[in-house]
């Protein structure tokens, strides 16, 4: 008699892990400030809170509550950790620094006036979603706000695995030069002046998707995340268990996460 192959779960292919946490709060001070480009400002945190920080997906966020807001209960706003290293006791965000003027929202303004010595709590990561490391290719698309994420992927991806990005940004001076071994493609977007919530330059950029599996991420304005899952979907063809789309913030709503998945 044979026995059936037993198939390791861990030998599937494109698994998408998800990890649950206890949310824990920590307070962590402004160890230095980056202006990287016009509008993305670099915070590097540091707090003996972080000995046991942990971020494995590199889409998770953090909330930070912003100090000084809100009646009663202060504003929190979702961050990506850039990077950490909880040895060191370190942190990085970078943030998108949005509607210069009357549109501020509080995390965007903390952002613009922190300086060095200045304290801040966060609470997160809550979940994780791990990516395998084994699509043929791998397709990045959003604003600004994506970017962190993507440079994360970027860092972290195999060695020499195609990955192209499609972000639009602010002007081309806000484009990033980010270290990665994969065979990266970036195509950039410079709105100059035009609206971030219009999705027509991003779905311009899109051709026809690569041969082989893929995997595509997709992080934007709302509206503008759900007109490219649409495309890739329908238009495309692409298989929505390898697609993650979120909006990452709503024209004209504060504090907006939307799941696209549901
Ligand atoms: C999972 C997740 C991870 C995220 N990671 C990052 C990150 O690492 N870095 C980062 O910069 N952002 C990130 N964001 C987006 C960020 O949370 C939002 O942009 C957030 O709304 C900013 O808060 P605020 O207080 O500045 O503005 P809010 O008070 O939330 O909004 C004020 C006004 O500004 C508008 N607005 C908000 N964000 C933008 C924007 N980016 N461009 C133009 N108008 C905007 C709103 O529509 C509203 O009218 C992430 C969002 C999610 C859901």
């Amino acid at each position: 008699m044979h026995d059936a192959p037993i198939i390791s779960p861990t030998l599937m292919p494109h698994q998408i892990t998800r990890v649950r946490r206890e949310t824990r709060r920590r307070q962590v001070r402004v160890s230095s400030v980056e202006q990287l480009t016009p509008m993305m400002r670099r915070i590097h945190f540091a707090s003996a809170d972080l000995h046991d920080f942990e971020s494995l997906g590199v889409d998770d966020h953090v909330k930070l509550i912003i100090p000084g807001t809100g009646e009663g209960k202060p504003a929190m706003r979702d961050y990506t950790p850039r990077a950490f290293d909880s040895a060191a006791g370190t942190l990085v965000i970078d943030f998108a620094l949005h509607g210069a003027g009357h549109e501020v929202g509080p995390a965007t303004a903390w952002a613009m006036g922190a300086v060095v010595g200045d304290s801040i709590e966060i609470g997160g990561p809550r979940g994780s979603a791990i990516v395998a490391d084994d699509f043929d290719w791998y397709l990045l698309i959003g604003d600004e706000t994506a970017l962190p994420s993507i440079g994360r992927r970027l860092a972290t991806l195999r060695p020499r695995v195609p990955v192209t990005s499609i972000v639009s940004v602010d002007s081309a001076a806000d484009r990033q030069a980010i270290p990665t071994d994969t065979d990266w493609t970036p195509i950039w977007i410079a709105r100059d002046g035009r609206p971030a919530t219009d999705p027509a330059p991003l779905l311009a950029a899109l051709g026809p998707l690569p041969p082989g599996d893929g995997y595509i991420w997709i992080a934007a304005e709302a509206g503008v995340a759900k007109a490219l899952k649409a495309h890739v979907l329908d238009a495309l063809g692409h298989k929505p268990e390898w697609l993650k789309a979120a909006g990452y913030w709503q024209q004209g709503e504060s504090d907006s996460h939307v799941n696209l998945d549901k």
